[in-house]
């Protein structure tokens, strides 16, 4: 039972890695730099690290970098991508690295004898930016697409990276007969095990670190467990198939610090929004596929608390 998971020393992958290792998996694992210890020690110490977890060097925009890494592996987690917001070149930063870097990886894919099914990390970012409106009564669901157009005209680059990278994933798998399946999480929150920030735990992190308002906007949010596993059985489940949008809630950042106060009131979290429109409209995404899989999401003030706990004990709290 071998498998290949790229950009392993990410937030999610490392999660998949250690969820993998457990259940008795060999796993190939690629990272841009194995001598980084940083990026590298907390997958090495891992139960069944020494017996199973392989290390490889590959990185997105160099061709055919994933060869050694897929050849061999029957499953393929593809959640290498950049997740950054704050770029100078959204071309070289984030639209490349995820679009060819997809091409690379599943071009790898294509030529090996070994891959069965492949499971790209995807997000919720590619499903929900179409323009529709999003309220209370309204269910997004996975028919829904993102449109380029109009993540260009928002400059939502990083959204716009994944709605690029899902969108060639499929048109090549159809092209080249790949058995595909997409994750679609939300916001996520959870424990950390890399030693280094990402972007979602840094969002939770900014609001408990003393910043003066909150964002006027209304996110999906998903425990990093959960997509973890979701990434799991989206393999393992031999009918699961197209894409699966992860969300357990969709909440205001009002609603987030709200939650936030209640299991830290001494916090100094922030009172008022950062403009003072009306607060952006919830909405619904639907679980029903993601519960077929056999997902049953822990709750958002969970996640929150495990967010928070790991965020002190790796000392980024003030
Ligand atoms: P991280 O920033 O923790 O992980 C991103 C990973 O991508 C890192 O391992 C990074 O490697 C790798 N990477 C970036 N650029 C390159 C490159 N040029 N070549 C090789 N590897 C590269 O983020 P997350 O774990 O949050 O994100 C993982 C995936 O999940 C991404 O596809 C993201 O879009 C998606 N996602 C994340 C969500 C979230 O809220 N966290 C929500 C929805 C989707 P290195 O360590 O070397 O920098």
């Amino acid at each position: 039972k071998v498998v290949c998971v790229t950009g392993a020393s990410g937030y999610i992958a490392s999660w998949l890695v250690k969820f993998l290792l457990q259940r008795g998996y060999t796993v190939k694992a690629s990272v841009r730099d194995p001598n980084d210890q940083k990026k590298t020690a907390h997958l090495t110490s891992l139960d069944g690290a020494k017996e199973r977890l392989q290390l490889f060097k590959a990185d997105l925009l160099e061709e055919g970098s994933f060869d050694s890494v897929i050849e061999g592996s029957e499953g393929v987690f593809h959640t290498a991508s950049p997740f950054y917001h704050d770029v100078k070149d959204p071309e070289a930063e984030l639209l490349d690295p995820a679009v060819k870097g997809t091409l690379n990886v599943l071009n790898s894919c294509a030529k090996s004898s070994s891959v069965k099914r492949v499971v790209l990390t995807s997000s919720i970012a590619a499903v929900s930016y179409n323009g529709k409106p999003r309220t209370p009564d309204v269910i997004v669901d996975e028919t829904w697409f993102s449109d380029p157009d109009i993540c260009k005209e928002l400059k939502q680059w990083y959204v716009l990276s994944k709605t690029l990278a899902e969108d060639a994933a499929w048109k090549f798998v159809k092209e080249k007969g790949i058995d595909l399946v997409t994750m679609n999480p939300a916001m996520v929150i959870g424990p950390l095990l890399q030693p280094t920030l990402n972007t979602s735990a840094a969002a939770i992190l900014n609001l408990i670190n003393g910043a003066q308002t909150f964002l006027n906007f209304t996110l999906g949010w998903v425990n990093v467990k959960d997509v973890a596993n979701a990434h799991i059985l989206a393999y393992e489940v031999p009918s699961a198939s197209g894409r699966y949008c992860l969300v357990e809630s969709v909440a205001h950042y009002s609603e987030i610090v709200r939650l936030l106060r209640e299991l830290y009131p001494s916090l100094p979290l922030p009172e008022k929004c950062a403009d003072d429109k009306l607060f952006m409209p919830t909405y619904q995404v639907s679980k029903e596929k993601a519960t077929s899989l056999g997902i049953d999401f822990i709750p958002l003030k969970t996640g929150l608390k495990e967010t928070v706990e790991s965020l002190k004990e790796k000392q980024f709290v003030n």
